[in-house]
């Protein structure tokens, strides 16, 4: 069975020897050394300035609502992941929609001051499928406007925008490191905060807001990272090099097979940044075509997935008008197979079938 993805497990021997470590110590979680020593290799591995792990991304979005202590109204996209949203909706804010652009995929920068208002407090926008948004012109309206900015950047782990990590734009980034995910912790994720007074209050909410033992220091919550968690980041890190390679290698083959053809589109990327061939989203002409090339790979056992289906501008715990690019994409496209060790023979067959199906 082929599916969207299959999670990277590192050599388990070299697991092993980080479990003994936890065991030798007693040690399991509470900022152990393991999470004090991913931190640090994240932090230059990434080139950000300050960075705090969690338990997960979902969890990191939370804290970074809470920590900018946004109110009221959120710009964000329709366009994602359903965390994005459903995370706002769970901290009493309110997603307003901005529709998405046609090729990138991201929230659509010139469409974003027409749904500013004064109950509006601050702008999400998702790096999604890792294709950097143009955060430039973000900033610039963020600015004009007194905005804060939060970066969805579940997909963007390694991204660089202008040779610098796009992390450090906005006044938070956040991943996730979810085993779907490039880099993953089995469940995890982090902040990435470029003020140290906000960092410094974030470290206490991450753990109840505990300062020391007895002294609170503010309101917080549990989203700390485990020690085995911390470790499979550990091993993680030193490959890599290695699923960089290998999925740039897959990325290229899928995408000799569908750049150029005018019945299927393929996600424009943004010039500026690299790109960390995290996903192969490919955008069908009718949601039938898209339909009839899932079922022929789900009769080879070929997995691939709606992402990202149904737009969220659709969920029925909001009550939104319908955004047109966002629900017309969401309607024809499909996440294929991508991940470090997708074999040529595999691919070549999933190609072949969709091929197959267009004609
Ligand atoms: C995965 C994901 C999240 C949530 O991260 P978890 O670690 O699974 O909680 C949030 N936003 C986007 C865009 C995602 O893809």
């Amino acid at each position: 069975m082929i599916n969207v993805t299959k999670t990277y497990l590192p050599d388990k021997n070299i697991y092993m020897k980080y479990i003994d470590k936890i065991y030798e110590t007693g040690w399991v979680t509470n900022n152990g050394q393991f999470a004090k020593q991913l931190e640090k290799e994240l932090k230059d591995y990434l080139g950000v300035r300050n960075i705090i792990l969690v338990s997960n991304g979902t969890l990191a979005l939370q804290v970074a609502y809470k920590l900018l202590n946004l109110s009221d109204g959120v710009i964000t996209t329709p366009f994602s992941f359903v965390a994005t949203t459903s995370s706002m909706v769970w901290e009493g804010l309110k997603p307003v929609f901005v529709d998405i652009n046609k090729d990138s995929f991201n929230i659509d920068c010139a469409e974003i001051e027409s749904k500013i208002s004064n109950t509006i407090s601050a702008i999400v926008p998702v790096h999604v499928f890792g294709n950097g948004c143009d955060v430039e012109e973000i900033q610039k309206i963020s600015r004009k406007h007194n905005l804060k900015v939060i970066y969805d950047a579940a997909h963007a782990f390694g991204v660089k925008y202008k040779e610098k990590s796009i992390l450090n734009y906005g006044d938070i980034s956040i991943l996730s490191f979810h085993a779907t995910k490039v880099f993953h912790t089995i469940e995890g994720g982090a902040l990435i905060i470029n003020n140290d007074d906000l960092y410094e209050r974030a470290k206490l909410m991450i753990n109840f807001g505990i300062k020391g033992p007895e002294k609170i220091d503010e309101l917080g919550i549990n989203a700390k990272m485990n020690e085995f968690q911390a470790a499979m980041g550990l091993c993680m890190l030193n490959s890599m090099d290695e699923i960089f390679k290998n999925r740039k290698a897959v990325y290229e083959i899928y995408a000799n097979a569908f750049y150029n053809r005018n019945d299927v589109k393929l996600q424009i990327h943004n010039l500026n940044c690299n790109y960390n061939y995290s996903y192969f989203p490919i955008v069908f002409e009718t949601e039938e075509k898209l339909l009839k090339v899932k079922r022929t790979l789900e009769k080879n056992n070929i997995y691939a997935r709606r992402y990202f289906y149904p737009s969220l501008d659709t969920l029925y715990y909001l009550n939104n008008e319908h955004l047109k690019v966002s629900n017309s994409i969401a309607r024809t496209i499909l996440c294929l197979p991508m991940y470090d060790s997708l074999d040529n023979k595999t691919q070549y067959k999933i190609i072949k079938l969709v091929l197959e199906c267009l004609t």
